[in-house]
């Protein structure tokens, strides 16, 4: 036969796009419509139903950007169209064009239609435009139609041009104009028939695509849509689209093979919290897609949505009620499907123990409560890289799967398994999916299906994937056409059998089938947006400031609970949290928002702020009495100058001075600093030329090396500006290295050395102070920043030869090579730690903690004078204090910031940990009539608080949670001073632990506790 492929394949096209698409629609008829324009921030419904609209014709303009107009429309039904006079086959929708872009839905206008009594009808979106009219829901008594669109004016914030600095991102610069048409708002009659053959010709074009042209099956399949083209009358569309579809049907009717993939479609929308658009949009976003989930429920009863977030649940609850309890009832089917479990789908690089506990914690207790569900998996699609402290806190918070997608971003390897064990610092497992279609927004064409398939990398002992469907990130969710085409594909030779699912459903299969998953061990490193490490510092701060702010907050309310009879502020402590939580998403804290996003952020970390220094302030009034004695509060696990950890104690002599005073050098040139623990030498440019450990004698600087090093890139990336640091930013460097003055100054705890660098528009003062009696020089860093696509790094070359360096994340530590030996060392260029770093030979280590600095390099470094033969000497620890990127935000982090960190000399992990705490947990001195008697003790300090406060269920219980922080094994006594009754092991969300874990020994008033490497306890002491 002769090959036709190209012709007849241009014949198809050409057919769908001016034939079969138009025939949908088999008449239209314009309607009247109203506009009324807020003018500002969106409006309840029952504000805009009371405003005065006035006649808006098509083809006008409307919305300036943010903005929101309401459009009322209405009009009668044609007769013939509806009832029992309507044609068969035929159903009656309102369209609506608001003047979409060619952009995605969900980065442009949005709209929801509303009945004049307040019910959500669906929205409308690109690709998703029509309002189903049926009578009784959206159709008024008379069969009229009455409805309101909120159309909102939201613009396309990159515009096509990811790296561009726009002035979309805030109310404020977008600029006054409309930047819409209404195009579109008519009543339409569809032709069922066609559509479904639209869609029966899009499911078998979309294979001829994907199978090999020396197929059988692609030529079987060619020639059927060949057919369906000879059987269609391009001049009478509705009327032979029956023989189209009865041409299709063999095709559509051969069976998958035996050996084809199967996929587990679950529809999805992946809304992403704040990004692109404020928070207060995405409230209206989840209703509009949650509605548009519901009304294809209505349509098709299998269709599953999982639905993460409970932040987003409970935005709808609170703004749209009724909406909201139509999702309670498919929740209650088991159609519309809570997943994840946690608050938000946050960032897990940077969120700090507790705080990620507590994604858990909050997003599951809403679920069981308001939902009355359990989510059994920790859903994390598009997170910038997976902490390993994760699998434990999903174990501990009774998940056991969990699933990602965005490591298929990785920019240089590429994950090896799809279906896999993994396992986390302290050896716990969660069974974890990384879909292989590599998209968490499919559409199930057959080309995504096809690439689930091809990946898929367990091939041979399993055959499973999950698909998540639906319009995603701006939010949208599935469609009918995307569900048409999972029924088109149910069994279709040719094409993976998809099947209609949801998350546990695809989970138990996939266990089922698979018995002995391989293990990734360990973090699972993002190889790209390596910058959300530390762009918008200032957001970046306030999260850290917090976390450690609702700890203080939570354990001196609690102490002052049990000792003073005070009132645990619960609904306040949960609401701050709440904030914090959100801030966490994986596009605030990563700084990869929007101006707006960033700016209210920081306005809410500030309030926050306010918030947390009351509670702590009238709890400790409350503790330590009325009276004018100093008393010095230490809120960290460990005690420092004479304050037990988690206690208060009266100063009886005033503290002398905190820093030693520095002297000049031994030359007259720069400064020493020096106490019973370490010497410091800076020199006349403000750098640390020496810093010896007394003890040993050990150098901790690296020969000829200048430390304290302020180190200016280039920052300009290839693609994703705030996301991305790449790797090229390393090879233009400018060394900060002259001082415009340098001076020894008052700072806050006594004498500092204080260097002031003017570079570019920007300027940085640094005071450097050594305590009286500690091994750690503080360095605290003030800038005035005025760079734009500039990287600021803060160095400390060091005379330590290390193989790997150790970074704390939660309730533990990872240990990284600093070699690059393999592709996967190499693409590890920037990383990501909490409170500290550590780099160590055996007996000799140098830690760098910090108050607010996330990203960090540390590589291996050789001395200047080194020959051919020697390698690296030193270990170089760098800290990325600053970025400046010009998208989405034109303006982050310019501005002031004050960042600190400590280079402790001679610590090993024990002194990390310790140094990590004491600067971020400074000692408040309060006035009061005596101390704080600790709620709780721990005998041995590898094992760390890291929260203290009342249980959730509001009984009174004292929870104290812990951990063993050095990576050993441990035994510890753990002692509340207080009158109990008994203490339960319990998992996050304070329930006993089943069996022996949840059993915990006694001794007296004492609980003995084995701890094994990095395991987290949570203790539940009933009063
Ligand atoms: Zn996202």
């Amino acid at each position: 036969m002769h090959d036709t492929t190209t012709r007849t394949t241009m014949r198809l096209e050409r057919f769908v796009k001016d034939w079969l698409e138009p025939a949908v629609l088999r008449e239209t008829r314009p309607l009247d419509v109203e506009a009324w324009t807020v003018g500002g921030e969106p409006v309840p419904f029952a504000d805009a139903v009371a405003a005065s609209y006035a006649p808006f014709a098509l083809g006008s303009p409307w919305g300036r950007p943010w903005d929101t107009t309401w459009f009322h429309v209405t009009g009668d039904v044609p007769a013939g169209w509806s009832g029992d006079a309507a044609p068969a086959g035929t159903r009656v929708e309102l369209v609506v064009d608001l003047g979409f872009t060619g952009a995605g839905p969900g980065f442009q206008a949005e709209g929801t239609a509303w009945t004049p009594d307040g019910r959500i009808v669906k929205a409308v979106e690109p690709r998703n435009q029509h309002v189903p009219l049926v009578a009784g829901q959206a159709l008024d008594a008379d069969g009229r139609v009455d409805l309101y669109v909120e159309a909102a004016a939201n613009p396309d914030v990159p515009g096509g041009a990811w790296t561009r600095p726009t002035p979309m991102g805030a109310w404020e610069t977008s600029g006054p104009d409309p930047i819409y048409v209404l195009r579109t708002m008519h009543v339409a009659l569809v032709d069922e028939t066609v559509w479904e053959l639209l869609q029966d010709v899009r499911a078998l074009h979309g294979l001829v695509r994907v199978l090999p042209g020396t197929a059988p099956r692609a030529a079987e399949v060619l020639r059927a849509l060949e057919d369906m083209l000879d059987a269609v009358d391009p001049d009478d569309v509705a009327g032979t689209a029956a023989a189209g579809r009865a041409a299709l049907a063999p095709a559509l009717a051969a069976p998958a093979a035996a050996s084809a993939h199967r996929v587990h479609a679950v529809g999805h929308a992946h809304i992403d919290s704040a990004w692109l658009w404020p928070t207060r949009e995405t409230v209206r976003k989840c209703a509009r897609t949650f509605s548009n989930v519901l009304s294809l429920m209505d349509e098709d009863p299998d269709v599953r949505f999982a639905c993460s977030s409970a932040q987003q649940y409970s935005w709808v609850q609170e703004h749209y009620p009724e909406l909201f309890e139509r999702i309670r009832e498919r929740v209650r089917e088991g159609r519309f499907v809570p997943v994840g479990g946690m608050w938000v789908e946050s960032d897990t690089n940077m969120p700090g123990g507790e705080a990620l506990a507590r994604q858990l914690v909050a997003g599951k207790r809403y679920f069981i409560e308001e939902l009355g569900v359990e989510p059994k998996e920790v859903w994390l699609p598009d997170s910038f890289g997976y902490t390993a402290a994760l699998p434990q806190l999903a174990r501990l918070a009774g998940s056991d799967n969990f699933l990602t997608q965005k490591i298929s971003w990785n920019d240089t390897n590429t994950m090896p398994h799809h279906t896999f064990w993994w396992e986390g610092i302290d050896g716990s497992r969660v069974f974890t999916h990384f879909p292989p279609v590599d998209t968490y927004n499919s559409d199930l064409s057959a080309e995504e299906l096809a690439r689930a398939e091809r990946q898929y990398a367990e091939k041979g002992r399993a055959n499973t994937s999950l698909v998540p469907f639906g319009f995603g990130d701006g939010g949208g969710g599935p469609t009918r056409e995307m569900v048409a085409a999972a029924r088109r594909t149910r069994d279709l030779e040719g094409s993976p059998r998809v099947e209609l699912s949801d998350s546990q459903s695809f989970f138990d299969a996939a266990r089922a089938e698979y018995a002995s998953p391989a293990t990734w061990t360990g973090e699972m490193y993002l190889e790209y947006h390596r910058g959300t490490y530390t762009s918008q510092a200032r957001t970046k701060r306030g999260n850290r400031r917090s976390e450690h702010l609702l700890r203080e907050a939570e354990l001196w309310a609690a102490t002052a609970a049990v000792r003073a009879g005070a009132e645990y502020p619960a609904e306040r402590l949960q609401r701050l949290w709440r904030t914090v939580l959100l801030q966490q998403f994986h596009d605030i804290l990563p700084g990869s928002s929007i101006a707006w996003v960033h700016r209210e952020a920081e306005r809410n970390y500030a309030e926050v702020a306010r918030e947390l220094e009351e509670i702590v302030d009238d709890a400790l009034r409350a503790l330590v009495g009325q009276g004018d004695r100093p008393v010095a509060v230490n809120a960290g696990p460990f005690a420092r100058d004479g304050v037990a950890g988690l206690g208060a104690t009266v100063l009886e002599a005033p503290r002398g001075a905190g820093t030693v005073t520095p002297v000049p050098g031994p030359d007259g040139d720069g400064w020493v600093l020096e106490n019973d623990l370490v010497r410091v030498v800076v020199d006349p440019n403000g750098h640390v030329v020496s810093a010896v450990d007394r003890r040993s004698g050990r150098e901790a600087i690296l020969p000829g090396a200048r430390a304290n090093l302020l180190q200016l890139h280039r920052d300009v990336p290839n693609e994703w500006e705030a996301w991305d640091i790449d790797e090229h930013y390393r090879r233009s460097t400018t060394d900060l290295v002259g001082a415009a003055k340098i001076e020894v100054a008052d700072g806050a705890s006594g004498p500092v050395v204080r260097v002031l660098r003017e570079f570019g528009s920007s300027r940085v003062e640094q005071d450097l102070a050594l305590p009286a009696d500690g091994r750690g020089l503080r360095i605290t860093t003030r800038v005035d920043w005025h760079e734009r696509q500039k990287l600021l790094k803060l160095a400390f070359p060091l005379d330590v030869r290390a193989e790997r360096a150790t970074s704390e994340i939660q309730f533990g530590h990872v240990h990284r090579p600093t070699h690059v030996n393999t592709s996967w060392d190499h693409a590890r260029f920037e990383t990501v730690a909490h409170r500290w770093v550590h780099v160590g030979e055996p007996g000799f280590g140098v830690a760098v903690a910090n108050d607010s600095t996330y990203g960090h390099d540390i590589t291996r470094t050789r001395t200047a004078d080194a020959t051919d033969a020697q390698g690296a000497r030193g270990t170089t620890v760098r800290l990325s204090l600053l970025r400046a990127p010009k998208f989405p935000d034109p303006d982050a982090d310019q501005g002031e910031h004050e960042l600190t960190c400590e280079l402790v000399v001679g610590a090993g992990i024990d002194d990390a940990v310790r140094h990590g705490y004491a600067l971020n947990l400074p000692e408040r001195v309060v006035p009061g009539a005596h101390g704080v008697e600790p709620l709780v003790r721990v005998d041995d300090d590898a094992v760390v608080v890291e929260a203290v406060k009342l249980a959730e269920d509001g009984s009174g219980d004292v929870v104290v949670r812990l951990y063993e922080s050095r990576g050993g094994r441990a035994r510890a006594r753990v002692t509340p001073a207080f009158a109990h009754a008994s203490v339960e092991v319990t998992d996050l969300l304070e329930r006993p632990l089943a069996g022996a874990d949840g059993a915990a020994a006694r001794d007296g008033d004492a609980v003995l506790l084995e701890l094994t490497p990095f395991q987290v306890v949570t203790l539940r002491v009933r009063r």
